[in-house]
């Protein structure tokens, strides 16, 4: 890996000292390099595998850093996710006044469970309330073939339409592979929507090809829920190298090959907690809500809880007892499922949506959240917001 520091720089200065120091944090070896032209000299500093590898350092680490230009990489990427100090944490910008990070106040990303026909005016009731992220799922995978699957393409132009229309700045919509990553940015452009869309990835889906194309891609930041059956955190870091390292390409013959294979990939990734398998009654899935310290303390990404999936029930609050019990984690945001009026569309025989009706918030209480994660960002930020 090589820093490019700006020009003017001199060996000696504090932003060229900065990046030493933190090489040193990440155990790696910096060397300094001054490069003398006829008109500027510039400072570069390279790094070389010390107690760790220099290739498993993500961009951000630096880049954040007063005075780099650039950062390079000359060998294939091996990120790690591992954190080495509250500085190193990754910050994601979603929006004009919308920062996701760890360390930040709490954000709401509210919106129903699979996106349908009436979208648009759920989208205007949420926008109305301030809400600027919401969620919806426009291919969903389920665990019967008898389920509803999402109305697709379709829906992909519902929402965004929707989100344009409203004064949304952030989409969460969920793909299942490769294709979908195509089809949403030809929807975006046909509609119009200049907000930012988080491409994320359900507990259900398993492909290995979908995480390496949404590594490639830089277009658009990923949320990753963890699988059903994950019982650790650790298993969460596996399957996120493939989004953060970015394509491993090798020729005919089965070599490596080095320069194409050196560009890290998508390190706009946010983790979501969404409760393991073995929940006890009433709740659908076990919550794991204590993940997100570890995670915090240990890796550079963003975490997320979806208390919705969790406690699979609007019976005795219980959703809102999830959202209670997240929010002593402090996670970055809540993933929240609701927007449908508590009796249905009065046109629609009380139609509430066709998946995760349950534990929908109504449109009605969604004050109630915001009211919450308000306090906590006042009591913890000191910042009126949400
Ligand atoms: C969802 O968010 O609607 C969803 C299906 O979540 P999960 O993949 O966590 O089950
Ligand atoms: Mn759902």
């Amino acid at each position: 890996m090589i820093i490019h520091m700006r020009v003017g720089l001199e060996k000696n200065s504090p932003e060229v000292e900065a990046v030493i120091n933190k090489a040193s944090a990440w155990q790696v070896n910096p060397e300094i390099e001054l490069i003398e032209g006829t008109k500027y000299s510039t400072v570069s500093i390279r790094l070389y595998d010390g107690k760790n590898r220099s290739n498993i350092i993500p961009e951000h680490v630096f880049n954040v850093l007063d005075g780099v230009e650039d950062v390079m990489r000359v060998t294939p990427p091996e990120i790690s996710l591992a954190y080495n100090g509250q500085d190193d944490a990754k910050t994601i910008v979603l929006g004009p006044d919308i920062s996701v990070g760890n360390y930040l106040p709490c954000r709401i990303i509210f919106g129903p469970c699979t996106v349908d026909r009436h979208v648009d005016e759920i989208v205007e009731s949420i926008a109305s309330h301030g809400i600027k992220m919401i969620r919806g799922g426009c291919w969903k995978p389920r665990s019967s073939p008898y389920s509803f699957p999402g109305h697709g393409e379709k829906a992909v132009r519902w929402l965004l339409s929707a989100a344009a229309k409203h004064g949304i700045e952030s989409v969460f919509l969920e793909v299942m592979e490769s294709d979908h990553i195509r089809i949403v940015e030809k929807i975006q452009n046909e509609v119009g929507f200049n907000g930012s869309i988080v491409l994320w990835v359900g507990a259900r889906t398993k492909n290995s090809i979908l995480l390496r194309e949404l590594g490639k891609q830089k277009k658009y930041p990923v949320m990753l829920k963890h699988a059903l059956s994950d019982e650790t955190p650790e298993r969460f870091t596996g399957v996120s190298e493939w989004i953060v390292n970015g394509p491993v390409l090798f020729d005919d013959d089965g070599n490596l090959l080095e320069k194409e294979s050196s560009e890290s990939g998508n390190h706009d990734l946010m983790l979501c907690l969404r409760g393991s398998d073995g929940g006890v009654k009433p709740w659908r899935f076990r919550p794991n809500w204590e993940w997100t310290e570890y995670i915090r303390k240990n890796w550079w990404t963003p975490v997320i809880i979806d208390p919705s999936h969790a406690a699979g029930t609007m019976q005795e609050d219980l959703v809102f007892t999830a959202i209670n019990s997240a929010l002593i984690h402090k996670p970055a945001a809540l993933l929240v499922e609701g927007g449908y009026p508590e009796d249905g569309f009065p046109d629609k025989k009380g139609y509430r949506g066709l998946c995760d009706m349950d534990q929908s918030i109504p449109i009605e209480r969604l004050p109630e959240l915001i009211e919450i994660v308000r306090k906590h960002n006042k009591k913890h930020y000191g910042i009126d917001t949400f």
